[in-house]
């Protein structure tokens, strides 16, 4: 099997996360395989590819929230740290923390601005200065000059772009090393989307992001890796399933990419 590995990654950052050969199953039902992928840490890597080729599948193994989903199993390793995380004595709870997510949906709690960030903060164990955390939080999520007078609003009263940069400080505010974004701008407008895509040139800086869009145009602004699933049936007993087909850095995916499938999707042939 080939292993579509962005090797050039791995010397220049390091690897962050690396998938070998991982299969992911709802019940009996294979859902993506033999997934070979290395993600460079303090990068953007976008997964892009048609509904359904197993793209949020793959994110949430990343931070083992698949776990939470009934029935669905995983073969094969995914190595952070040194550690495959789903080694027996790995503490989910604290991978969690180190792999933040962010989901499609803005979904801040039902509490105001300062404790949707101050919350999760101090039931991970937070000691120090509150205040000062919650403002660092919101500056590095772009959101501080406008809610700065108005902590103590609800979370609900922001707009669906604030709602999500909200989201996005609260997974900050736990201090993880990697951000997981599975469509965090599908259901923003174009100028919304536009401030979380700056602000991902910012986090850069110091996470590591891994983000799902169905977006090619925006894989291809934040983006410095992509990988394109695919999804296929390899004879008629069997159903579909999805698979890695190319892994590269993101101006090779879109401007020379080695697979035809590859090139068919960014051409906008199908998906
Ligand atoms: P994508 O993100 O590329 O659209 P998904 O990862 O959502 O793809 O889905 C990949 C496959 O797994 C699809 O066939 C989908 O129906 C199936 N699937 C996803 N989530 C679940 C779930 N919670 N239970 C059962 N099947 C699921």
């Amino acid at each position: 099997m080939s292993s579509p590995q962005a090797s050039s990654s791995s010397s220049r950052n390091g690897v962050c996360l690396s998938l070998q050969d991982v299969s992911i199953s709802y019940g009996s039902k294979e859902a993506v395989r033999g997934v070979y992928m290395d993600i460079p840490r303090g990068q953007v890597t976008a997964f892009i590819g048609p509904s359904g080729c197993g793209k949020s599948t793959v994110l949430r193994a990343l931070n083992r929230m698949n776990d939470l989903i009934d029935g669905c199993s995983i073969k094969g390793r995914v190595i952070f740290d040194e550690q495959d995380l789903y080694a027996r004595h790995v503490d989910p709870v604290e991978v969690r923390r180190r792999i933040g997510m962010v989901f499609q949906k803005p979904n801040p709690f039902p509490k105001s601005i300062y404790e949707n960030i101050a919350f999760g903060a101090r039931v991970n164990g937070y000691k120090g200065d509150m205040d000062e955390l919650v403002e660092r939080s919101l500056r590095k999520a772009a959101l501080w000059d406008e809610t700065k007078d108005k902590l103590k609003e609800s979370g609900y009263a922001l707009s669906g772009g604030q709602q999500q940069r909200l989201c996005i400080a609260r997974t900050i505010a736990i201090e993880p090393e990697v951000i997981l974004m599975d469509e965090p701008c599908s259901a923003l407008d174009p100028i919304s989307t536009l401030k979380i895509e700056e602000m991902m040139h910012e986090l850069k800086k110091n996470y590591t992001i891994v983000i799902v869009t169905h977006n090619m145009q925006q894989a291809v602004r934040v983006s410095d890796y992509t990988g394109f699933f695919n999804v296929s049936q390899r004879s008629d007993r069997e159903s579909k399933v999805g698979s890695l087909v190319e892994f590269a850095e993101t101006e090779q995916i879109f401007n020379a990419p080695k697979e035809q499938a590859t090139q068919d999707y960014v051409t906008g042939r199908f998906g």
